[in-house]
């Protein structure tokens, strides 16, 4: 079978450059190696409950931005979406908590309330950041490649934001830790938290224009989708069928198919076929997993697979819950961040410091009547699940500790459950191996930096036609996701 434009898997990123592919006249064939689409954006169906695998929390979903922007172009129209007031609650050691909400008065009012030792410092950070971020999105809405683009590029195009493009030109260089020396531990805590949350590393690793936008996304607002991330990702397929591209269900790829020239010209599937690509093959595995199984380590070269071992993203720990209805009121927001330990001096630790709570929304419960489905995110290295256990037993015991540890800090940052709330399931990161094939089952974008991400596009490979749509090559979050799929797109569409 031929096509023009072969993808592999059938994630949130492959989906979108597929549909985007697709309506803009180009022959694309998905590959999917499960039964449904979604990777890890799929629901956790149990019970008469439907999870989603992650927070629930979507940035970029107003009028005029990402993803408006790629439905404008697709035959389907976009899930339903609602705005989140507060997008989340931090919650701090002490019980403290701040809102993260789009009223700045009021939230510069809460950071002042939480953070007396440095209030004004830590108000001005804020500022600073908000400038940036939306000078940022200004920018995406002509460029979206932005980020991406040579220093050069990005000092022309930013001169149309000229009262602070200095400040963006030469931020690349700097973390956000560069510019939180004048705050105290406390609020450094709440910054990592988040950062750790949005970008998968905390200020000490992520850029000052990636916080920038990762930290602002909930000041601008955040949504929550009906039926989550899974009923976008069934969006997506639709698209890409209607506009006359193939969704293949089922349909696991072993590796790339070469010519006698070594060109990649398709792909071998499990099943025996081969599929002919006359013009792009895109990969929507991990980075590892492009280049260890399907283009295959003994034709990456070596300063790739040198890179590729320093990088490096966590697992994550899930319990699935059931919650009463009258918790939900008590708690008074669906999400909760919760730092569970000051860090002290030390580097911030995720594992300790982190757990987010997040509840389906009240309009969409994904429950039995007066209950709610919740998912609960806990960080975890991923190898002590991959090496630590010599037969099942051990593994199961394994995720029982872990389940009650995470227990018992979910009850002590949020009091407010009581005994409104059971388990239902969990999922570890061989949970997520299992469900998506990702290397080690590790979830998110990788730290500490991206291949190629100082001048190259992330969507680059070694191979010409062989291209990458990933969460490993995008800063984190779907937003951007969406974001880099629409970049492939318009560069294999000369756009
Ligand atoms: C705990 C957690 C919480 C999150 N919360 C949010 C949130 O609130 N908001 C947000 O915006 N983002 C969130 N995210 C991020 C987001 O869910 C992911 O970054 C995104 O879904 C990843 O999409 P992807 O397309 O890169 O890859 P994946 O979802 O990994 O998709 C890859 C696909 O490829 C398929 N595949 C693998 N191997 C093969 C093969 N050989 N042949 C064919 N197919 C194959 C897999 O089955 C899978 O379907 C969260 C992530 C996690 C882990």
């Amino acid at each position: 079978m031929d096509c023009e434009v072969a993808v592999v898997g059938g994630g949130i990123g492959g989906l979108t450059v597929a549909a985007l592919l697709a309506e803009r006249g180009v022959d694309v064939c998905l590959l999917e190696r499960e039964s449904r689409v979604g990777g890890c954006a799929a629901n956790f169906e149990k019970f008469d409950y439907s999870f989603e695998q992650g927070y629930g929390l979507y940035a970029s979903w107003q009028p005029n931005e990402i993803h408006a922007r790629v439905f404008s172009e697709l035959p389907v129209e976009p899930p339903e979406t609602r705005f989140l007031e507060p997008s989340y609650i931090v919650r701090l050691p002490d019980q403290s908590e701040v809102a993260l909400i789009s009223n700045t008065e009021k939230f510069e009012e809460n950071l002042r309330s939480v953070f007396p030792e440095c209030s004004a410092e830590a108000v001005e950070f804020y500022r600073r950041l908000v400038e940036v971020g939306a000078a940022l999105r200004r920018t995406f809405q002509h460029t979206p490649d932005i980020l991406t683009s040579s220093e050069a590029q990005q000092a022309n195009t930013l001169l149309r934001e000229d009262r602070i493009s200095a400040e963006i030109i030469g931020a690349p260089q700097q973390t956000t830790a560069d510019r939180l020396q004048a705050v105290s531990q406390r609020f450094r805590g709440f910054v990592d938290v988040q950062l750790q949350a949005l970008a998968q590393a905390p200020s000490s690793v992520v850029g000052y224009l990636p916080a920038a936008l990762a930290l602002t996304a909930p000041l601008e607002g955040m949504f929550a989708i009906r039926g989550g991330a899974g009923a976008l990702a069934d969006r997506l397929a639709e698209s890409i069928t209607q506009s006359g591209g193939r969704v293949r269900l089922d349909a696991p790829v072993l590796r790339l198919a070469y010519d006698s020239a070594g060109q990649a010209r398709g792909l071998d599937l499990l099943s025996g076929e081969t599929l002919t690509a006359s013009r792009a093959i895109i990969s929507n595995l991990t980075v590892w997993d492009t280049y260890g199984k399907l283009i295959g380590l003994n034709r990456t070269p070596s300063v790739i697979r040198q890179q590729l071992k320093t990088l490096h993203s966590w697992g994550a720990y899930l319990l699935y819950l059931a919650m009463d209805e009258d918790a939900a009121e008590r708690i008074g927001s669906d999400h909760i961040l919760a730092l569970t330990e000051w860090s002290g001096e030390g580097q911030y630790d995720p594992e300790r410091q982190h757990l987010m709570f997040a509840a389906a929304p009240a309009w969409d419960s994904r429950a039995p009547l007066g209950k709610r489905a919740v998912t609960v995110h806990a960080f975890t290295e991923v190898d002590d699940w991959f090496t630590f256990h010599t037969d099942e037993t051990e593994l199961e015991a394994k995720d029982q500790t872990m389940l009650e540890q995470c227990w018992q800090r979910l009850h002590s940052a949020i009091p407010e459950l009581g005994s409104s709330i059971e388990v239902i399931d969990t999922a570890t990161p061989r949970t997520f191996y299992d469900l998506t094939r990702r290397r080690l089952g590790m979830v998110g974008s990788v730290a500490p930096a991206l291949p190629g991400s100082q001048s190259l596009p992330g969507y680059v490979t070694s191979l010409p036609n062989v291209f990458l749509i990933s969460d490993t090559t995008s800063p984190g979050g779907l937003a951007s996701l969406t974001q880099a799929a629409l970049v492939l797109a318009n560069h294999l569409t000369n756009r």
